[in-house]
């Protein structure tokens, strides 16, 4: 039996539609695949915009780029430039590079604001829909802007993508929370807290247990697991059901999973707590996510990784997404995009084509499940 590719009806499990839309009004960079093309692509943009007091440009990718230098970027202007390195974890100003929590205050400092997210949010929604997307889970969101222009794009009936949200931390003290989680509008609803628990692996920031072969360090966590803890159920309390905790590195998962561990000994039920990317995975940890029902969000896109970061990971490349014994453990893994690029026809591809290990390797039935699409 031959199973077609839908044209539409996906779930993009993992995106970030209210965050990356900022790229329609930044300087696109990714499609550069080196310095030198970047920074014809980065000048032409500030020409085109001489009154911006601020230039942002998306795409820096060190495996390709290199790292350009402080003296580069004021090279190109003597307004501020923000670099952002593909993996939306890590960033070049003209003070240096930063990663991480300094990243993710900058990142949340430059969003566009709500009047400009009424017009970017449907924008990229359109993008979204051109690629048979339908639904989609906005992993990062940060302000009550954004949560603001959801709201009001659902109640003009212009939200053309079903959202499903998850926020930052620091959303849990804001006193409108908790009603706006108890009262979900018909297409937009905030599901669970979303934390950070690692970074990325191409800025050496993913938590690893074996040291990276090019650095000798272990990447790092961003919280502990008592913060973890606190946060998660702070976040219950006002009624987000769902935590979902982003965790790249073998270590970071396998700290997830003491962390959901912990609250499923304090009573909770666990079933159904997401695990962002989940990328790099040990065998003994697969029986431990099944166990307390778990969900993997994971990225078969990533298996690009496969190919650029044997230098810093080398036999360990094998760890990453091993979607055919979690399946076999009875695990349910659900697929999104994390818009590297968007859409759900990319990662179908590498699913199907470029598995390098029989670890990686699904059916297209089992792909498009992951997708939210029903096969039967
Ligand atoms: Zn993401």
């Amino acid at each position: 039996m031959r199973l077609n590719i839908p044209e539409t009806g996906y779930t993009d499990h993992h995106t970030h539609p209210a965050s990356r839309c900022r790229i329609l009004t930044e300087c696109d960079a990714r499609a550069a695949s080196t310095w030198d093309e970047a920074r014809t692509i980065i000048a032409a943009h500030i020409a085109a915009n001489p009154s911006r007091e601020l230039y942002v440009a998306h795409g820096w990718n060190q495996s390709t780029w290199g790292t350009p230098t402080v003296a580069d970027l004021d090279a190109l202007t003597d307004k501020e430039l923000i670099v952002i390195n593909v993996s939306y974890h890590g960033a070049i100003t003209r003070k240096g590079i930063v990663t991480e929590k300094d990243y993710e205050e900058l990142a949340i400092a430059t969003l566009p604001r709500y009047d400009d997210l009424l017009v970017a949010i449907p924008k990229y929604h359109a993008y979204l829909s051109s690629l048979g997307v339908v639904a989609a889970h906005d992993m990062h969101l940060a302000t009550m802007d954004q949560i603001d222009a959801y709201l009001e794009l659902d109640r003009r009936g212009e939200l053309a993508v079903d959202t499903t949200a998850f926020v930052n931390p620091r959303l849990l003290d804001d006193p409108r929370l908790a009603e706006i989680v108890a009262n979900p509008s018909p297409r937009f609803r905030v599901a669970g807290l979303k934390l950070f628990l690692d970074g990325a692996i191409g800025v050496h920031t993913a938590f690893v247990t074996e040291p990276y072969l090019d650095t000798h360090d272990r990447g790092m966590l961003r919280h502990s697991k008592d913060e973890c803890v606190a946060l998660i159920k702070k976040s219950l309390a006002l009624g987000l059901a769902t935590p979902a905790i982003h965790a790249i590195g073998d270590a970071a998962v396998s700290t997830v999973l003491d962390v959901y561990k912990a609250l499923k000994a304090d009573g909770f039920d666990t079933r159904g707590w997401r695990i962002e990317h989940c990328e790099m995975v040990r065998p003994g940890d697969i029986p431990r996510i099944a166990a307390l029902g778990a969900v993997p969000v994971m990225q078969p896109n990533f298996h690009w990784d496969l190919d650029h970061y044997g230098d810093r990971l080398g036999g360990n490349l094998r760890l990453i997404n091993p979607f055919r014994p979690l399946l076999d453990a009875g695990v349910k893994i659900l697929f999104g995009s994390d818009g590297m690029p968007e859409g759900p026809k990319v990662g179908i591809e590498y699913a199907m084509n470029r598995a390098k290990y029989p670890e990686q390797m699904i059916t297209l039935e089992e792909a498009l499940t992951a997708y939210g699409i029903k096969t039967h």
